[in-house]
């Protein structure tokens, strides 16, 4: 990466190089701007990032799968040319305990034959269902790619933001209302149960709105987190998932190398300490080596947590706002174990190495299985038999593992940040022995094949990753913290109340997932404040 002369002025400085700070940068320096992205950790990427955990493995070690990028930060960094690929994630395989299994494909004619085998009913519904939630994708679809209006005030931009989506919401067909509402209302096995009635298929599908939230499938609120989830989009195709080719951190390069054409100095290894304010202006940072840097303006990707807490002295925010970005909910709910394999996995249910191991493993039998799950996160314990989505990477992309060898990525729920008896230190490989135990439950070789294991805690996520208690978003994705209250009421429009100081991170709408809009919106904006646009 490139060193400049400290004490250098900027016209940006962007706080952290995960794929939203990077976005940011990418699109103030194509604006001609002058621009420093500033990251901690010796690797760019942030929670999009590969790393050579062991020898010849190459994992991604936090996020692993890839669909809500926004198709415009695609086009406008020409993101292909600078090496980000997308290859097919193959459907999701779910083993039962029973013997059965349930997987459902990408081939939708393969799908609803597999559904059918277990319900008639439920496979007439999934057309149905499929139908209903590509309508409510393409009308929250705009919602990503804008800047939340601000309810409170009568400025006829923002007024003619809220009508955009008033008319958007009346031009929906009667179902398609109430099915909006449901799902901003409902909780995720609530909705389902409208639509189906095999229990595994309606465990696994409510899955998706309990990702990186500390609520359970029947919690009310999660049906949005499962349209959050469904809104991923690969070439124009709605609920797809893919691979990046070389992990998640290929895409933090390739956005990287767009930002460093475009002019972007990119330093790593260069922590903030602290953003110094002036008259109520931001003016610049002091890095953790004591250099400061000064700058026009200072766009921070990291959490509010860590900005207005940590980097900011005190007296220069006020007290209600202050308040407010102290409530703001983190309440870390995932772990991560990593495996490098020294061979494939065998399921009970469907044994051999077939397509079914190309896509997502699902570990949600029932939706019983999935709430107790959640019962023990709620007493301050991680699950003992957890929710897991498991993937395979290196069947799809060997270039992540030797020859003949693998790696396996178990996303894993509940591991609470807050435990009850003892800390995450001590519970560490408890916690991934209870996430292979589980696994074994399925594919009983696993403990065989195992030759190395990284088990990333939610306090490994805070420490290592900077994500505050461990939330996978920079903030839950509950309803009270979407939108135009992201991340706080009264400044979802990437400012702040420090002049010259803006968010540009997961922590802002539209909130987390490797989407980049935040980046992208909080660019728009500073350069409207610049009047650049
Ligand atoms: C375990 C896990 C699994 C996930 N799975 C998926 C998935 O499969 N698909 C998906 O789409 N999303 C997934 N996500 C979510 C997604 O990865 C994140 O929402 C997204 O990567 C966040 O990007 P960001 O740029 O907003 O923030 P971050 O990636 O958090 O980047 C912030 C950067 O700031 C740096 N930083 C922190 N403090 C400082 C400081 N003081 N000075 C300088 N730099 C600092 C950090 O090191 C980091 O690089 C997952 C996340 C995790 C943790």
């Amino acid at each position: 990466m490139a060193n400049s002369a400290k004490n250098s002025k900027y016209d940006a400085i962007v706080i952290g190089g995960g794929h939203n700070g990077l976005v940011n940068a990418a699109y103030l320096a194509k604006a001609g701007k002058k621009v420093v992205v500033l990251e901690r950790r010796h690797v760019l990427g942030g929670a999009a990032v590969t790393e050579e955990v062991f020898p010849g493995f190459k994992f991604s070690v936090c996020s692993y799968v890839v669909s809500l990028l926004r198709p415009e930060i695609i086009r406008d960094l020409d993101l292909p040319r600078h090496g980000f690929e997308v290859l097919p994630l193959d459907g999701t395989f779910t083993p039962m305990p029973s013997g059965d299994y349930l997987w459902r494909m990408n081939d939708h004619g393969k799908s609803r034959r597999e559904i059918a085998r277990h319900s008639k009913l439920d496979a007439e519904a999934y057309e149905e269902f499929g139908k209903a939630m590509l309508q409510m994708c393409r009308f929250v679809k705009p919602i990503l790619g804008m800047t939340p209006p601000d309810p409170t005030t009568l400025n006829p931009r923002e007024l003619l933001k809220l009508l955009f989506l008033g008319r958007r919401f009346k031009d929906l067909s009667l179902d398609d209302k109430y099915n909006q509402v449901q799902l901003m209302t409902m909780s995720a096995v609530d909705f389902l149960d409208r639509w189906f009635e095999t229990d595994v298929l309606k465990a696994t599908m409510s899955a998706s709105g309990i990702i990186g939230t500390f609520l359970g499938v029947r919690s009310p609120g999660t049906a949005y987190v499962l349209l959050h989830h469904y809104m991923g989009e690969i070439d124009g195709a709605f609920r797809s998932w893919g691979f990046s080719r070389g992990g998640t951190g290929a895409i933090s390069a390739a956005i990287a190398g767009a930002a460093i054409e475009a002019g972007a100095e990119i330093r790593t290894k260069a922590g903030i300490a602290e953003i110094l304010v002036k008259d109520g202006k931001a003016k610049g940072v002091v890095l953790e080596n004591g250099d400061e840097l000064h700058a026009d303006i200072v766009s921070s990707s990291v959490d509010p947590n860590r900005t207005f807490l940590k980097m900011i002295g005190p007296g220069h925010l006020p007290g209600d706002f202050l308040d407010e970005v102290r409530r703001y909910k983190f309440r870390g709910s995932s772990g991560k174990v990593n495996l490098a394999l020294d061979a494939l996995p065998e399921f009970k249910c469907l044994p051999g190495s077939g397509p079914h191991l190309r896509g997502a493993i699902s570990i949600s039998p029932s939706v019983e299985y999935m709430e107790r799950a959640y019962d023990d996160a709620k007493y301050g314990q991680y699950s003992r038999r957890p929710y897991m989505d498991v993937v395979i990477p290196s069947l799809t992309d060997p270039s992540v593992a030797p020859p003949g060898k693998h790696v396996m990525s178990c996303f894993v729920q509940y591991a609470p940040y807050k435990l009850k008896d003892g800390n995450w230190d001590e519970k560490r490989e408890a916690f991934g022995d209870t996430v292979i135990d589980t696994l074994s439950e399925y594919a009983p070789n696993i403990k065989n094949i195992i030759i190395g294991r990284q088990v990333v805690t939610p306090l490994d996520l805070e420490r290592e990753f900077g994500l505050t208690e461990g939330n996978i978003f920079q903030g839950e994705l509950s309803l009270e913290q979407l939108f135009f209250l992201r991340p706080v009421p009264g400044w979802a429009q990437y400012r702040t109340p420090i002049r010259n100081l803006y968010m540009c991170g997961s922590a802002t709408h539209p909130g987390g997932g490797i989407m980049g809009a935040p980046g992208r919106l909080a660019a728009v904006e500073i350069l409207k404040d610049w009047g650049a646009s």
